[in-house]
């Protein structure tokens, strides 16, 4: 398939797990690329194999509005426009409402909520001359509370209602919105988390497909919601989550 060709993606978070995989995706469909991520061993990792005339990195820190319009610059000014960008990158933040710290708190919002609205902002004119459009990294923590993650479920409802909020302006400039939602996806993320065996028994107890994803299976469909494919997708946050959030919860 070569539904990217002649197009320009940025892929924040591009250095490890989902972002990651989305490059490779884009640029396996004939995309150019520009990987961004505050990693520069990941971004190295990233690139290995890929070709560097039409995949370049660039170490970004998505918390800094200056880093994030210089990335959007260099897309531009390395391939002459700019029609998708991935805003992906993010952190955890564990903890309740008495036991998260502040500072905590602060990092996950400056990362996982202004680093997308950064991306948005920055991304915007640009997406406006291309008709292009716009894929964000929700997770289905922002669709509902989990235990003992309020800063990242506040950070992901926040960027759910960013993308269904933007998509309500954005229509009329022809710029598409949306997200993915993802439940477990097997990374750099959660592979602490996995060394809890029985953890990962319940999770293969909620999720009803049994088992986690693969980042390849998210980045599929941020594939899709960045194609024209999806030409009339928009507003739309979609849990990828092997059928999680169908459930009601009540056990078997
Ligand atoms: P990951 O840790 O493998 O990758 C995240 C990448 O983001 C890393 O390369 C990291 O260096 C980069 N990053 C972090 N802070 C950054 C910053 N300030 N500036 C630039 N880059 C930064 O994790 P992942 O699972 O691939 O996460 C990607 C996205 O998917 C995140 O937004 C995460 O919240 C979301 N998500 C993950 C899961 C999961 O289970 N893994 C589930 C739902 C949503």
């Amino acid at each position: 398939m070569s539904r990217f060709s002649g197009k320009t993606v940025i892929v924040t978070g591009g250095g490890s797990g989902i972002g990651q995989a989305a490059v490779r995706r884009f640029a396996g469909e004939g995309a150019n690329v520009l990987a961004a991520d505050r990693d520069e061993d990941g971004l190295a990792e990233t690139l290995s194999g890929l070709d560097t005339s039409r995949v370049i990195t660039r170490i970004v820190d998505v918390s800094r509005q200056d880093d994030v319009e210089g990335m959007v610059q260099a897309a531009v000014d390395r391939f002459g426009a700019l029609d998708v960008i991935h805003n992906n990158a993010g952190v955890g933040c564990d903890g309740t409402v008495q036991t998260m710290t502040l500072d905590d708190y602060r990092k996950v919002m400056a990362i996982n909520v202004d680093g997308v609205l950064y991306g948005c902002r920055a991304a915007y004119p640009h997406l406006k001359k291309s008709r292009g459009c716009i894929v964000n990294t929700a997770s289905i923590s922002g669709l509902g509370g989990d235990s003992q993650m309020l800063g990242y479920n506040i950070s992901k409802g926040a960027v759910a209602n960013l993308t269904r909020a933007l998509a309500r302006d954005s229509g009329k400039d022809g710029v598409r919105v949306n997200a993915v939602a993802p439940t477990l996806v097997h990374t750099g993320m959660t592979a602490e988390m996995e060394d809890d065996k029985a953890l990962m028994q319940e999770f293969a107890k909620l999720i009803p497909m049994g088992r986690g994803a693969q980042p390849e299976e998210i980045a599929a469909v941020v594939a899709f919601l960045a194609s024209d494919d999806a030409s009339f997708v928009h507003g739309h946050v979609l849990s990828v989550d092997g059928g999680l959030a169908a459930s009601t919860g009540q056990p078997d």
